[in-house]
């Protein structure tokens, strides 16, 4: 999106951060272990072809997405390093992806074979997914692991290029799951270590801070990337700094007086228990700043200032401590002076992880890229 827009909110990615993420990753799983970065969803939400840059200018060397339509945009914004399909794509297209050299998924035999079918010329790239407990995707014998391999050996425009599987509970600290999960896919990659150059893959972030020695070939980095835990239960032990790269901005573009008893907002559901200043900022729900952060609080002057009233499609109002000016920054997430208000700490207002919350955060919010 550039630098340049016409709304005082905005997102800051820290692709410094992003590279420092990469590179300590990189050290950690040592120079024989691939580093697969993980930009679905827009690089979650931090902007997928600045982050993908700078993932491989810190020594990744390899994407990977959750659709094809995702591999196909970075594709067309010039990257040529493998791009790994994540996802199920119809294997109607398996022509846009041999065409763009993307690697799709094969999650069964059943898609390799009607995939197979829709092949007109060129070879098929395909990474073997195998379920070992994620319940999602993929093969689950080895039987089948065997017939998928079998069947591309009769079919000279089939390639099993991989095969990797995902772990469900990799930031959790009981790691019996996980364990099972990993034996089961073992065994499997000894089978697939059979056929020659096959790239066996099984690695999250999680997985990767935690187990480092049991990536095999590759780790698929998305979380931490970002500098956000897998978790919070393995924040406290995470064998590196990770460095938070969204930070979320607005202005103040009104600001007034209100007397004890006036009102702020639809429904009319916050008084003012005094007379007050109510600062209001151009962000709402439609950005992504749910109403369920009602009652939240946002920096000014690196002091906590409460969210008061309901959230509105496209703004929202702050009680000020005291009279600012129009235009005084204001921070939803992030750092001013010694306060912050981190990603973990607005995923815990709203009960959820992490993740979602740059990833909510819509493109209407343009992203500045530091
Ligand atoms: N691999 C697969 C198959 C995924 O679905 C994801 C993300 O959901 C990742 C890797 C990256 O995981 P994380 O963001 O936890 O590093």
């Amino acid at each position: 999106m550039g630098n340049s827009f016409y709304r005082d909110t905005w997102a800051e990615i820290d692709l410094d951060a992003i590279y420092s993420n990469v590179k300590s990753m990189k050290n950690h799983i040592g120079e024989n272990t691939q580093l697969i970065a993980v930009v679905k969803a827009n690089a979650y939400g931090h902007g997928d072809a600045e982050v993908a840059k700078t993932a491989l200018e810190a020594g990744a060397e390899m994407l990977a997405v959750a659709f094809l339509d995702e591999a196909v945009v970075l594709r067309e914004a010039g990257f040529e390093v493998p791009i790994l399909v994540m996802g199920a794509s119809r294997p109607a297209d398996v022509k846009i992806a041999i065409d763009q050299r993307i690697i799709l998924t094969a999650p069964s035999l059943e898609w390799l074979t009607e995939a197979e079918k829709n092949i007109q010329k060129g070879i098929l790239s395909v990474h073997l997914k195998i379920d070992t407990g994620m319940g999602r995707l993929g093969v689950r014998t080895e039987d089948e692991l065997l017939q998928a391999f079998k069947f591309a050996e009769e079919k000279p425009n089939v390639k099993i290029e991989g095969i990797f599987t995902h772990f469900a509970t990799a930031d959790e600290l009981d790691t019996a799951y996980f364990n099972k999960q990993y034996d089961v896919f073992a065994a499997m990659a000894q089978k697939a270590a059979d056929y020659d150059g096959v790239m066996i893959h099984c690695g999250n972030s999680a997985t990767g801070l935690r187990f480092p020695e049991k990536l095999v070939h590759a780790v698929r980095l998305g979380i931490s990337m970002y500098g956000l835990s897998p978790s919070m239960e393995i924040k406290p032990e995470l064998p590196y700094e990770l460095k938070e790269a969204f930070s979320l901005h607005s202005r103040l573009v009104h600001v007034k007086k209100i007397s004890k008893g006036d009102k702020v907002s639809y429904g009319a559901t916050y008084t003012a228990e005094k007379d007050e200043w109510i600062g209001t900022i151009p962000i709402g729900y439609a950005d992504g700043w749910v109403r369920r952060l009602k009652e939240s609080e946002v920096l000014i002057d690196g002091e906590r200032m409460p969210i008061v009233g309901r959230i509105c499609m496209d703004q929202c109002m702050i009680k000020l401590t005291s009279f600012k000016e129009t235009g005084t920054k204001v921070t939803l997430i992030g750092r001013q002076k010694e306060e912050c208000i981190s990603v973990d700490e607005v995923a815990e207002r709203l009960e959820t992880i992490n993740y979602e919350v740059p990833c909510t955060i819509t493109l209407r919010v343009p992203r500045m890229f530091l």
